[in-house]
């Protein structure tokens, strides 16, 4: 009798523990080490397979295999949705087709299809910031997944709080953010979710159902202000601002005394203030160099034209983008009610203070324009701000095409890391194209670095040091310059550095690939495998695997 009990039990035990071995080797889940979410997963499609026939007959696994030649882009979309449906409660979700907005399938430039869910939805509201890619392999098999989608959300399915009094508060938050009593440009107010403990990356389910209110500067009013803020619905607190500008630097722009028409116009000529002669400062797609500004005694109107051709032929001949936008520039064409508020194109603005002399010591991408000071005029910043635009354009959530907000990764913590992490290395690989040679130092045209890629804490910053790992004593965890994103950008643009050149560090000693090889390494992590609120652990993943799904391409 003991002995049957046992057996039985032994039984059991087999029995259980292959079907866990059959669902862990097929589907492999990885979790962040701070928050513990899902944030991607592999799948082993070969197991799955043979699992999933190991009891047909051989008529019927000759027509599965028949029906898997016959795989078709265009089924993946209903595959990703099948896929994901037979794993929505691991992955927090109840229903695949409501909840998961995809796009329309894009070929891998590496071979396969990937599938871009770009909108996370619950109760018909829009979840920000969330993504998640699914990647075929060739044959049509699921290859990965990358996951950044907010797992069992629970919100209350009204607001108690209106529209109008959500602009009211967002309004006068502004107003103490900026120091100003102007009256913003109001973008767009609507309902959303704010996955707090998604952006945060904190462990838990908090999901907030708050007014989305998208708040803007006017041109011309001396502030550089684009920013969504969030009003919880329910209480009327702003829990949080997230800025659709990426700044290069935290120096802030002095414009006090700037007017309107100090700034860079194409073909316009004026006569006002006074106290400057006439001149034409811009330069359009189709005018001829404008040589020295006869006021200034610059170049930069003719450098920047130049430069933005430079990198426009950069992205399109190592990437086949056509611009940031892929459509030709940076621009967003963004429409605030009937009028076309950006054109398409490039857009880039050089400024200057308005006294003779003194300038500026600011660039920055703003949805689509690119700021310049006359200082910042050089080629590895203008590459970096240019290469703000690829993540603002790759995460748009928007199904069809064209741009709302809010779009790129989230512009704090260690999204926004890598964000500036991305632009500070392709501002390199731009000068590289452009000079021959990558500099590994960020820098400003009047000689001063911003930022040292090759060690990272030689350069200060307000009275601390840029890290160079996470476990760095310069490592910042607070809220300044948007929870570290320039700070802690050098611990991934330091890791790119010894990837790419070699050298060593941390008690290893790392052989460089070159970068022909990061370049591309990174350029694919970002447009395939990042979700919109990429951590630096997720990241870890991802680049290993832009990695191995480039070897073997010429480089
Ligand atoms: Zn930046």
């Amino acid at each position: 009798m003991k002995r049957v009990r046992m057996l039985l039990w032994i039984g059991f035990l087999v029995f259980f523990s292959s079907l866990a071995n059959a669902k862990s080797t097929e589907l492999k889940v990885f979790r962040d080490k701070g928050s513990n979410r899902i944030i991607s997963a592999t799948y082993n499609a070969r197991l799955a397979l043979a699992a999933s026939i190991k009891n047909l007959t051989k008529i019927q696994k000759a027509r599965v295999k028949i029906q898997q030649r016959r795989w078709n882009r265009k089924d993946s979309v209903l595959k990703a949705d099948e896929f994901l449906d037979n794993n929505k409660r691991l992955l927090g979700l109840n229903n695949i087709g409501s909840e998961l907005l995809p796009k329309a399938p894009e070929a891998d430039p590496q071979g396969g299809t990937i599938v871009r869910y770009v909108q996370q939805s619950e109760q018909g509201y829009p979840v920000v910031y969330s993504g998640l890619n699914v990647r075929f392999l060739k044959n049509g098999s699921i290859d990965s997944l990358s996951v950044g989608i907010a797992p069992n959300i629970s919100v209350p399915g009204k607001a108690k709080i209106g529209k109008k009094q959500a602009l009211k508060i967002a309004i006068s938050a502004f107003r103490r953010d900026f120091n100003t009593d102007i009256e913003p440009l109001v973008v767009s107010n609507s309902l959303v979710i704010y996955p707090k403990s998604l952006i945060e990356n904190t462990p838990g389910n908090v999901s907030i159902l708050s007014h989305q209110v998208v708040l803007r500067a006017p041109e011309g009013s001396g502030i550089e202000a684009n920013e969504n803020y969030y009003v919880d619905s329910q209480s009327g607190e702003v829990i949080a601002r997230l800025s659709n500008i990426r700044y290069l630097t935290r120096y802030v722009f002095d414009c006090t005394t700037m007017l309107w028409d100090t700034k860079c116009w194409v073909n316009k000529r004026f006569t006002d203030p006074p106290h400057y002669p006439e001149y034409v400062f811009g330069r359009g797609e189709t005018n001829l160099a404008r040589g020295t500004n006869p006021v200034f005694g610059y170049t930069d109107t003719d450098d920047m034209h130049s430069l933005l051709g430079s990198i426009h032929n950069y992205y399109l001949s190592k990437f086949n983008r056509d611009g940031a936008n892929n459509q030709g520039g940076v621009g967003t064409g963004l429409y605030i009610g009937s009028v076309l508020y950006q054109p398409a194109w490039t857009f880039a603005y050089v400024y200057r203070d308005g006294d003779l002399g003194s300038h500026c010591s600011y660039a920055a991408f703003n949805s689509g324009i690119i700021n310049f000071c006359h200082d910042t005029v050089g080629t590895d910043t203008v590459g970096h701000e240019y290469s703000h635009g690829i993540p603002f354009f790759t995460f748009n959530q928007l199904p069809g095409g064209g741009i709302v907000f809010p779009a790129g990764l989230v512009y704090s913590g260690e999204s926004g890391a890598l964000d500036e992490n991305f632009s500070d290395v392709m501002g390199e690989m731009v000068e590289r194209s452009i000079t021959g040679n990558a500099n590994w130092l960020h820098g400003m045209v009047n000689g001063s670095i911003v930022r040292n890629l090759i060690d990272p804490p030689s350069i200060s910053y307000e009275g601390s040091f840029y890290p160079d790992k996470i476990h760095s004593q310069w490592f910042y965890c607070g809220s300044y310059d948007n929870g570290g994103v320039h700070i802690n950008s050098t611990v991934p643009s330091k890791a790119f550095y010894l990837m790419s050149e070699g050298g060593s560090f941390n008690g290893c000693e790392i052989t460089g690939i070159g970068a022909d090889k990061i370049e591309q390494i990174l350029y694919r992590a970002m447009t395939t495998y990042y979700v919109p609120t990429e951590t630096f652990n997720q990241a870890y993943i991802h680049i290993k695997q832009a990695c191995t799904t480039l070897i073997g391409n010429p480089l």
